[in-house]
């Protein structure tokens, strides 16, 4: 049994350490903010504007469902979806989406799904170091110094260092200082977002099994997610430029009126204002690629999650990747007899491949939906169009696979690759 110390207790975190106690190891979750048992203020955020709803998709069902946790639990944390609903020229067009592996993707309220990740914790034998922030990382003796709320200093130390600390990982930092050559890049977009929170969904008559999208139609300007969680909230997450006329900067209230009455379906006079209302007084936050050459040291530590791979959610797939980071590690443990020197190396291997895909995929994804040119919606008209006639030659939507499969982004990105080529020799016929 070795002791491993997690530092960051978010949605990775607390699979990683499910995976990890159930194996035998001990395990400490270090994190910063307060128990979500105790206080789910901090987990949900709504001030600050953090995206309150994420879609799970089948990997992150699957990768849950292996952690032994219930099915039945886990649907209470969402809303299943059945389909997408885009709202073009005044209008909503649904697409329903046939499941392939049998598993409806979750509309997940993200703080329901953290009381559960922590319940499953305590019950394998977890042990939460809530209201500790990791202030440094000796990657080397294997041990992290961490601040409390009284501003008392702390030593953990450890067998294994696992970093789950998301996009601004201080376990990466020490990475970057400790290995030579370590190569990292973060990337920011034209766009950021802010999460509107309305409490209420039924005024607005959405459908609990739709994502609705917005936006297809403003020419690459703005591009909006709308989701329903079991409470009845419906959670809106806004993308625009930082800077313009219709931009994040928007400071008039007539001018945030304006845009969402242009973009946004009719919806009640008091949704509407509420929403402005909310517009102005939150602030706004990055969309962030962050991409790290390696992500272990030695043996002693590894980044998973956000910390390795914080990818901006134009697929909606980093919580997915970040779950199945766990399970694979978990998997990869079990192949090595939890040899740590071995298994480490593996890791880096096997999902940085992944991890690159994934985020090439949302970054081309970014282009398609930001892009002015009205070429690039035509070409997904016709991709769809061509799949509908010749299934099986012409590969399908990259979507429905995306969403209702696990196959490895990296298939993934050569099915979309294919599909490229395929789109060019049909334009020249
Ligand atoms: C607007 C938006 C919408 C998204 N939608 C989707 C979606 O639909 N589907 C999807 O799959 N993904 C989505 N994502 C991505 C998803 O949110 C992340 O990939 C996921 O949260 C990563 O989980 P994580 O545990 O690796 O990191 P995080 O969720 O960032 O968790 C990190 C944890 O570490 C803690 N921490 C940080 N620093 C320290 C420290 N120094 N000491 C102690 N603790 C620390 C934090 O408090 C936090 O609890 C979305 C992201 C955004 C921004």
């Amino acid at each position: 049994m070795s002791k491993i110390i997690i530092v960051g207790g978010g949605l990775a975190g607390g699979l990683a350490a499910i995976y990890l106690a159930r194996r035998g190891h001990s395990v400490h979750v270090v994190e910063k903010r307060s128990d979500p048992q105790e206080n789910i203020s901090s987990y949900v955020d709504r001030s600050s504007s953090r995206g309150i709803g994420v879609s799970m998709t089948a990997r992150g069902i699957k990768a849950v469902l292996g952690a032994g946790i219930p099915k039945e639990e886990l649907d209470l944390c969402g809303e299943p979806i059945s389909g997408m609903s885009f709202f073009v020229g005044g209008k909503f067009k649904v697409r329903k989406l046939v499941p392939v592996e049998n598993l409806l993707p979750l509309s997940l309220d993200r703080s329901a799904f953290q009381k559960l990740l922590n319940k499953h914790g305590i019950i394998n034998g977890v042990k939460y170091h809530f209201g500790h922030k990791c202030i440094d990382v000796n990657l080397e003796q294997k041990y992290i110094t961490t601040q409390d709320k009284n501003d008392d200093f702390h030593y953990i130390s450890g067998d294994l260092i696992i970093a789950t600390d998301g996009a601004r990982s201080k376990v990466r930092q020490a990475m970057q200082n400790a290995i030579r050559c370590f190569e990292f890049h973060q990337s920011f977009f034209r766009h950021g977002y802010k999460t509107l929170v309305i409490p209420d969904a039924a005024k607005l008559n959405f459908r609990k099994e739709l994502l609705y999208f917005f936006g297809m139609d403003s020419k690459g300007l703005f591009g909006g997610r709308a989701a329903i969680i079991p409470d009845g909230s419906i959670s809106f997450c806004i993308c625009l430029p930082y800077k313009g006329a219709i931009s994040l900067n928007m400071q008039k209230k007539e001018e945030v009126l304006q845009f969402f009455t242009r973009y946004l379906p009719e919806m009640p006079a008091d949704t509407r204002n509420e929403m402005v209302k909310q517009f102005l007084e939150k602030p706004s936050n990055d969309l962030i690629n962050a991409r790290s050459s390696t992500f272990h040291y030695k043996k002693n530590a590894l980044l998973l999650g956000d910390s390795a791979h914080a990818t901006a959610p134009f697929l909606g797939q980093g919580m997915n990747m970040a779950l199945e980071d766990a399970q694979i590690f978990s998997q990869l443990l079990e192949k090595n007899h939890d040899d740590f020197e071995k298994t480490l190396p593996e890791f880096t291997q096997l999902r940085k491949i992944e991890a690159d895909a994934m985020q090439d995929m949302a970054r081309a994804n970014y282009q398609v939906l930001s892009s002015s040119s009205p070429i690039l919606p035509m070409r997904i008209k016709y991709t769809n169009f061509m799949h509908k006639k010749f299934p099986t030659v012409y590969p399908p939507d990259m979507a429905e696979k995306l969403y209702f499969t696990s196959m490895p982004y990296s298939h993934l990105q050569n099915l979309q690759s294919q599909q490229n080529v395929w789109y060019k020799l049909g334009r020249m016929n």
